[in-house]
């Protein structure tokens, strides 16, 4: 049986003396993994769009519980992206992050916020960590993990700074967590439940990624001094609701010194 599938490649793996085991994300069936006979091959008309940082439109059968590609013709390409180490291991993070929470059910907001992601990456006119703060809160929100950062969520107030709740995702103001730490003082503090300090100025960044457009999800801009409580809280929340951390975010942040 023959399908026709819109998708980004996500991992390549090379088999034998020229195949590729790809998965790919689609837009029709959420997560596949697609066998590419002979795709290693230069001369193989399926070379350039069973690499990773691809998009493509694919002519798959299914034989089995596998797909075997068929005929394939590029969409978008981000090969550009290895044009820095940084901007690539940020590419590498959005792809393996995406791997990770991805299924068969397609999802197609998630898709596009991969695409706008690697197109922001290789445009270069945001910066890298507005992209991936972004990135992972926004992605988070799609897959059910929202934060609720309206307001402290004990007295409602929506001034000052917060402690953001990495497990719960709610926030409460310094009058209601009498005895923890300031801004300044540290990231976290040691309590029971984990927690990060944010200030107003990233409360509101988080608020607009989680419920701007699809296409404006990089258009904010924040100051210097709250960026780092951005980059902090996100990436810590991701890791706290994943429960894990990925390599190439590793990776990056070597990259990024
Ligand atoms: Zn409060």
């Amino acid at each position: 049986m023959h399908h026709e599938v819109r998708g980004l490649v996500l991992k390549c793996v090379d088999l034998g003396e020229a195949d590729r085991l790809l998965t790919v994300y689609t837009k029709e069936m959420g997560v596949i993994t697609l066998m590419a006979k002979g795709a290693r091959s230069l001369k193989n008309r399926n070379f350039a769009t069973t690499q990773q940082f691809c998009l493509a439109d694919y002519v798959i059968r299914a034989r089995g519980d596998k797909y075997y590609l068929q005929e394939s013709s590029i969409v978008e390409s981000f090969f550009a992206i290895r044009e820095s180490l940084s901007g690539f291991s940020l590419g590498l993070y959005v792809l393996e992050a995406l791997s990770f929470v991805t299924t068969a059910e397609p999802e197609g907001e998630l898709l596009r916020l991969a695409l706008n992601s690697l197109y922001a990456i290789c445009q270069g006119e945001k910066s890298l960590s507005i992209i991936k703060a972004a990135f992972e809160i926004r992605m988070l929100a799609i897959i059910g993990f929202m934060p609720d950062v309206g307001a402290c969520s004990v007295c409602g107030r929506c001034d000052g700074d917060y402690y953001f709740d990495l497990i719960g995702g709610t926030l409460r103001c310094r009058e209601c967590s009498e005895g923890a730490p300031a801004v300044g003082d540290e990231m976290t503090s040691g309590e029971a439940t984990p927690v990060c300090i944010i200030t107003e100025s990233v409360r509101r960044a988080i608020l607009y990624i989680t419920e701007c457009p699809p296409t404006r999800v990089f258009s904010f801009t924040l100051g210097d001094e709250d960026m780092p409580y951005l980059e902090y809280a996100c990436e810590e929340y991701l890791k706290h609701q994943l429960e894990r951390s990925f390599n190439s975010l590793e990776f990056y942040k070597e990259v990024k010194g």
